[in-house]
């Protein structure tokens, strides 16, 4: 299956490379979905996570009772890397949504949640930033206003950037519940159904043509108490744990694929030999450095998890590297393979533009930078 060393190769503990043969024999009998023309990217990836999921793909770390496998991290990001290697698509990428379930519903709201999230027989978003919070993402204004028995919130407010909210049943949304008390303590968690009246979607198309982002739209939706995640107030803490699973490098099967392309330019300078660009050889050269720091790192962050340790500010490392990485890997693909990767119609065209994103989603690379000043390395602020 695979042509390369995966990077991502621990060895055997714990029955790994069982799990790794396993999953490259149901590869081989269950070839990989093709996208139908009338197909939308979000709709062909749900096809691909339910089959993923039929044969016990997904969900690797979380616990069985919650339709998971019950393994460990480990688990979870051999089987990313193997999807990888494969060359299959995209790992579904809930496990940070899952993450903060985990950690923040009620035992009641994880057993009746998870399965189905996991199983994708509920697709969730992210309704986090907002036209006037992305970075600042304490400065949200959206507001749900508790009923006066208790027994419910009413909710106003926009969203902006929720990836694949048309598609979606379930908003992890997050709303300010009190207007005095301190931004990092006034955030709460909600997980609201999208079919719920006062609820209004309008897609976005981006520069790769894909209708990724929406723009959420509550006006005076009424979200019973039982649906909040967390107590009111912990909205923060569920925000950054959420971000700082999604902010690494780890769950996505990116560092096998991207180890794939790496070979395929390696070879192609190699084989071209004298008549490349020297520019173009040392490009090269530093996608090579760059992919083999990530891999490091990803490994060091993978021995963390499994002694337990939970994901926290260093993610914003793992996103600063992943995101050089991708960035520096694709602007050199459509150098050194311009025909068959280029603008017309090459598959990893939707790829370069969507590497920009990159230095955005999740956070942007400033704020990583931030993030490392202050909370790693304890730098004093400017002002
Ligand atoms: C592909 C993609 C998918 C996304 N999906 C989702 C999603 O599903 N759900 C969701 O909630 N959000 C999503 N987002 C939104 C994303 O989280 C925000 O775009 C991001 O946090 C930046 O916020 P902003 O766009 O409002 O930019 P702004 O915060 O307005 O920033 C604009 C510029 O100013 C810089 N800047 C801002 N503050 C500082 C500072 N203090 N110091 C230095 N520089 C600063 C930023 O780095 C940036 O360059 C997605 C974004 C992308 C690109």
């Amino acid at each position: 299956m695979t042509d390369h060393d995966l990077p991502l190769d621990f060895g055997d503990p714990a029955g790994l490379e069982a799990l790794r043969n396993e999953l490259r024999a149901w590869l081989a009998a269950h070839p990989l979905p093709k996208r139908r023309p009338d197909e939308a990217p979000a709709e062909f990836l749900h096809r691909w996570h339910r089959r993923l999921y039929s044969g016990g793909w997904v969900g690797l770390d979380v616990p069985e009772e919650y339709g998971g496998r019950g393994l460990t991290a480990l688990h979870q990001v051999a089987v990313s890397d193997e999807l990888g290697a494969g060359r299959a698509p995209g790992v579904p990428r809930i496990g940070y949504l899952a993450h903060a379930l985990l950690e923040f519903a009620s035992q009641e709201q994880r057993a009746r949640l998870l399965p189905r999230m996991l199983a994708g027989d509920d697709v969730w978003c992210q309704g986090f930033s907002e036209p006037g919070a992305g970075s600042d993402l304490a400065g949200m204004s959206t507001y749900a206003r508790r009923s006066d028995d208790g027994g419910h919130y009413l909710v106003n407010g926009q969203k902006l950037w929720t990836s694949y909210a048309q598609y979606s049943d379930y908003c992890l949304l997050l709303a300010r519940t009190d207007r005095q008390a301190p931004a990092h303590s006034s955030i709460t968690a909600f997980a609201l159904p999208l079919d719920r009246a006062g609820v209004t979607v309008r897609p976005l198309k981006a520069a790769n043509g894909d209708d990724e982002f929406c723009e959420l739209f509550l006006d005076d939706v009424r979200i019973e108490t039982a649906e909040r995640i967390g107590a009111e107030g912990d909205g923060w803490s569920l925000a950054m744990t959420t971000v700082n699973y999604e902010r690494n490098a780890l769950d996505t099967g990116h560092l096998s694929k991207y180890g794939l392309l790496l070979e395929r330019l390696r070879q192609e300078v190699r084989e071209r030999g004298d008549g490349v660009p020297d520019g173009l050889v040392s490009a090269v050269g530093r996608c090579v450095v760059d992919y083999q720091v990530l891999v490091a790192h990803a490994r060091r962050r993978t021995a963390e998890r499994l002694a337990g340790r939970v994901a926290g500010p260093e993610s914003s490392i793992d996103k600063l590297l992943m995101t050089r990485a991708e960035q520096r890997l694709y602007e050199t693909a459509l150098q050194v393979l311009p025909d068959e990767l280029g603008r017309d119609g090459g598959a990893v065209y939707g790829e370069y533009l969507y590497s920009r994103a990159a230095s955005v989603y999740g956070g942007t690379s400033q704020i990583q930078r931030n993030i490392i000043a202050k909370r790693l390395l304890r730098l004093p602020s400017a002002s």
